[in-house]
């Protein structure tokens, strides 16, 4: 490839509506352009690194054993209506008129065309299992499309939907596609994990979401250092807290007249945050008032809290309810001697703790040294608390915490749409079966923004090798049209062709400066500058694009360190 016939369009100044490295750094390089809201058009440029990245996925599921196919991305409402996604999908769903007034979406998922082609296509046992996967483009009219390719409204996703008799051959099929994206991911070079996802909305067994690990990850992650254990905050498990000590002090009242949060209190009675309880006062959908207690340096986790028995839609209480439960003011709560029942919920960190502060139910004041099953009664304990770095994890290791981007997703669906769709096969005994299903995306398009975020610096983009647009650019230096530079630059160019690696040639005659600032801010790994001084010294300026130095070797040297 010549740069001077294909189509570079580099800027320096850096776009002002764009807040990523990866966004900026993408529209500086010329890879993609905006079209409208949510909307990119992929340059030549970006597009050869979409489609490296496609042939990877594609490469990887083929290996897996999974099928290609291609649904249509105009999909009717019928459809849509026997799932009751048509409603539930909710302001995603882009809807479409035609002219004869028939409605259909912009495919933003295809669980519902696969099923349909499934039913039709599947009729016996022996057809199964199955994997049927496509690169099809997708919509979603996200509410704030933002990062550019990132989060967009029309965006490139791999999605594959296998289909089992036997919830067997479905799990054993899950654990293929991770073990499938996990060579995805590991050949695109990118830092990734993959993480225990909450299945809550979609419903399923199980599912687990793969993240590329960047501080800018919308995701917040926690993950051991002594197994492969990973998930998001939301969800993550620490392990039980140490048997809680003996009582050593008594019950005794201290006046805290502006203290109103831990710290304070904390600071006040020169003790650690730790020693503190916090409670949250919330209400259940029936009406029920509930204290809901974590140690002092910990938060409370809305999804467990909510996922308990009969605190499903909860909410905070307001003033008036604290006050006429607790008979004191926010600031001074606590669970001992409440004025009316209620129900008490600890956290197992702060169920363990023994001599511990919380608020008195009077203002101005809290109770220190309190011990459970002595100055109040066993509260009923749960992990209703997010994870914190340096929390034990329950196979022995630390918790770290990370940041995350989600590229793919892998679910065990179950039988919900085969049901709703009435995709069956014929099982062994001739009898009719409900198919269990799986379901695997990727998300192609922002993949090439995730792995810009992992790889940059002030300079521009540092592709990794398997996604870089050329793996070498040969720069010409050729002020003079020296035949003899052309000559030796076409000729490297060639002989690196033959090796097998992606190469293009430098000729658009730019200056050095403007040439290798392009060439940095495009990310290609190697650089070689072939130059009439060069030539004479029998060497080519070799450069990877994570050194700071050039260096210069010999034809025989470069061929090596290419190799
Ligand atoms: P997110 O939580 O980021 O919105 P999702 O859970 O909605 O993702 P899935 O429905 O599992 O995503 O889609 C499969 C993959 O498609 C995701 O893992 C992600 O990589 C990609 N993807 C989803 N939404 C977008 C988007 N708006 N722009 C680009 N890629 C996306
Ligand atoms: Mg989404």
């Amino acid at each position: 490839m010549r740069l001077s016939q294909f189509h570079l369009r580099t800027t320096k100044e850096t776009p002002a509506d764009a807040e990523l490295a990866s966004h900026k750094l993408m529209l500086r390089a010329g890879m993609i352009r905006k079209l409208a809201s949510g909307l990119y058009s992929w340059s030549p440029l970006g597009l050869r690194v979409l489609r490296k990245v496609e042939a990877i996925v594609r490469e990887e599921m083929n290996r897996a054993g999974a099928v290609e196919l291609l649904l249509p991305t105009i999909q009717p409402r019928e459809l849509w209506e026997e799932t009751g996604r048509w409603e539930k999908f909710g302001g995603q769903l882009l809807k479409i008129t035609d002219r004869k007034e028939q409605h259909y979406c912009y495919s933003p998922t295809a669980e519902e065309a696969i099923t349909d082609f499934a039913r039709q296509e599947l009729s016996s046992y022996k057809q199964l299992p199955v994997n049927f996967y496509q690169i099809q483009t997708k919509f979603r009219d996200e509410i704030r499309p933002r990062f550019g390719v990132m989060r967009a409204r029309e965006f490139l996703m791999k999605d594959a939907y296998s289909f089992h008799l036997d919830d067997a051959s479905l799990v054993a099929e899950y654990e293929n596609m991770k073990a499938a994206y996990t060579r995805i991911f590991t050949r695109l070079g990118l830092e990734f994990r993959a993480v225990q996802a909450d299945s809550g909305a979609i419903g399923g067994d199980a599912s687990q979401e793969f993240h590329v690990i960047a501080d800018s990850g919308e995701d917040a992650l926690a993950f051991s250092t002594a197994s492969d254990y990973a998930a998001n905050v939301e969800a993550a498990i620490a392990a039980d807290p140490a048997p809680r000590p003996a009582a050593s002090q008594a019950m005794h009242k201290v006046a805290t007249p502006t203290q109103k949060t831990c710290d304070a209190v904390a600071e006040l009675l020169g003790i650690t945050l730790q020693q503190t309880v916090k409670s949250v006062a919330a209400v259940t959908a029936a009406g029920q008032f509930v204290l809901a207690l974590v140690r002092g340096d910990h938060e409370v986790n809305d999804i467990k809290l909510g996922k308990l028995e009969g605190m499903a839609d909860y909410r905070l209480a307001n003033e008036a309810e604290i006050v006429a439960h607790l008979g004191a003011q926010p600031g001074f709560l606590g669970p001992v001697a409440p004025q009316q029942a209620i129900r008490v919920i600890a956290d197992r960190d702060a169920a363990a703790l023994a001599d511990f502060v919380v608020g008195a139910n009077e203002n101005g004041f809290h109770l220190a040294g309190v011990n459970w099953g002595r100055d109040l009664p066993e509260p009923e304990v749960a992990d209703i608390r997010n994870v914190v770095a340096g929390d034990r994890a329950r196979d022995g290791g630390e918790l770290k915490l990370a940041r995350g981007i989600e590229v793919g997703h892998v679910f065990q669906l179950g039988r919900q749409y085969a049901q709703a769709l009435k995709a069956t096969v014929l099982d062994e005994n001739g009898k009719a079966q409900v198919m269990a299903m799986g379901c695997y995306g990727i998300g192609v398009s922002r993949i090439v923004a995730a792995a810009i975020e992992q790889n940059h610096d002030e300079a521009g983009i540092i592709w990794p090798e398997s996604m870089a647009p050329w793996q070498v650019v040969v720069c010409m230096i050729n002020p003079k049209n020296d035949p003899a530079v052309t000559a030796a630059a076409q000729d490297l160019v060639t002989e690196l062709q033959a090796k097998g690696l992606d190469v293009a040639l430098d000729d658009r005659g730019l200056r050095p400066g403007s040439m290798f600032a392009d060439i940095e801010l495009i990310g290609i790994p190697h650089r070689v500058v072939v130059s009439e001084r060069g030539l004479a010294a029998g060497t080519f300026e070799y450069r990877s694009r994570r050194a700071s130095e050039a260096e210069n070797l010999d034809r025989e040297q470069l061929l090596a360190r290419l190799g």
